[in-house]
């Protein structure tokens, strides 16, 4: 089963991703991740992403497209996959789509998670990660069991700079000209799933397993 996670940033695709790799067993690709560890190890590509992240820009898609293919083309990814946080452009699924046609294979559904703007700025300024295992915490909606530390690792909760106000409204302008074209492409490949964002986590995942199965 593949799937592409799609919303604007805190829509909760990082939340739904994770309960779909458990439920179905299969690898969670989150590309932000991905970016994340290459900003901590100190690699060429994580100093050339945080150049982007930081502003709320997008990496540029050569720089991700290949990491992607690369990633799904694995042994683990063989039963398939969610990713989350790719595509984010129209060049990005075209490439996916491409690479995995040479494979025989498609991308079986899109499951885009629906929140307003507003709503939006309001919960990522409550979002804390932690700074070692980049786990993700609200202060209200998923509080970690300690104030201010990582349940995962011990590690202490931050507000990203990514998610700082300012950064989240460049980043919602971005997703509206970038990103939600995909919602219009996916429907025409006729695999998109919608699920309204704001009915609470478990409410978002009955729904979601509804369309996948049991
Ligand atoms: P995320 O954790 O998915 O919100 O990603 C954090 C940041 O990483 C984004 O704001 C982008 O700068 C960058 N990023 C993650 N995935 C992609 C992608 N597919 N294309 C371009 N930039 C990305």
């Amino acid at each position: 089963m593949k799937i592409v996670m799609l919303g604007a940033p805190g829509a909760g695709k990082g939340t739904q991703a994770k309960k779909i790799a458990e439920k179905y067993q299969i690898p969670h690709i989150s590309t932000g991740d991905i970016f994340r560890a290459n900003i901590k190890a100190g690699t060429e590509l994580g100093s050339k992403a945080k150049t982007y992240m930081d502003k709320g820009l997008l990496v540029p898609d050569e720089l991700v497209v290949d990491l992607v293919v690369d990633r799904v083309n694995q042994d683990d990814c063989s039963k398939g996959y969610v990713l989350d946080g790719f595509p984010r452009t129209i060049p990005q699924a075209e490439a996916l789509d491409e690479a995995l046609a040479t494979l025989g294979q498609k991308m079986d559904y899109a499951i885009n998670i629906e929140v307003k703007d507003e709503d939006i700025i309001s919960r990522m300024s409550g979002r804390r990660a932690c700074v070692d295992c980049g786990a993700t915490y609200h202060i209200v909606n998923i509080p970690p069991k300690k104030e201010g530390i990582c349940d995962n690792c011990g590690g202490e909760l931050i507000l990203r700079d990514d998610d700082k106000p300012e950064t989240v409204k460049k980043r919602l302008g971005v997703y509206h000209d970038q990103t939600q074209p995909l919602i219009e492409y996916y429907t025409n490949k006729k695999i998109l799933v919608e699920v309204d964002g704001t009915i609470g986590i478990d409410k978002i995942f009955s729904k979601i397993v509804k369309v996948l199965g049991e």
